[in-house]
């Protein structure tokens, strides 16, 4: 199991343990179930066994849950500041898993946007990777130079790509 599973079980774990402690309260003080918590975690929760709120909630069967909170239509302004509005249309769990289950967020983008974002998300990491590449080769650079005036510094241990065995060199380079 790796590590974001187990961490995905345990929040799992502990929402299925609020719920039940939550749902028996509200059974024994005899108040109704509040609606748009049930829709909530039936479509924005879709790790949580609809089984499990049945149970948490006195209903009697997975299916009833289905019954009450009925298919998930909901519009939405899209967070990525396009003016456009979002709709989110799922008529079970099985399709709304289907779709990749965007979570209670992530849905609230339109695809142009979703795109965009991700295109920059890329173009950052990209940037990012290539700065890096950069200051290694003036590293390497510095190295070579370093090498060729046969100066031997003593500052720092270092090892270069393509550059045989370990060095010593000032943080200044010299
Ligand atoms: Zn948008």
């Amino acid at each position: 199991m790796t590590e974001a599973q187990a961490r995905l079980d345990q929040a799992v774990e502990e929402v299925n343990e609020a719920m039940r402690r939550y749902g028996h309260r509200l059974l024994l003080d005899e108040e109704p179930i509040p609606l748009p918590l049930l829709r909530a975690l039936y479509w924005d929760y879709l790790e949580v066994g609809a089984r499990q709120i049945a149970t948490s909630f006195g209903i009697r069967a997975a299916n009833d849950v289905h019954r009450l909170v009925g298919p998930d239509r909901r519009t939405a302004n899209c967070r990525g500041g396009c003016g456009r509005t979002v709709e989110r249309n799922r008529a079970s769990r099985a399709a709304a898993q289907a779709s990749g289950g965007h979570g209670s967020r992530s849905w609230r983008l339109c695809d142009d946007c979703r795109e965009r974002l991700a295109v920059e998300e890329q173009a950052t990491a990209d940037r990012w990777a290539q700065r890096h590449a950069q200051e290694d080769a003036e590293d390497r650079e510095l190295l070579h130079q370093a090498i060729a005036s046969g100066r031997k510094p003593v500052a720092r241990f270092v090892e270069y790509e393509g550059v045989p065995g370990t060095w010593h060199i000032d943080d200044d380079g010299s």
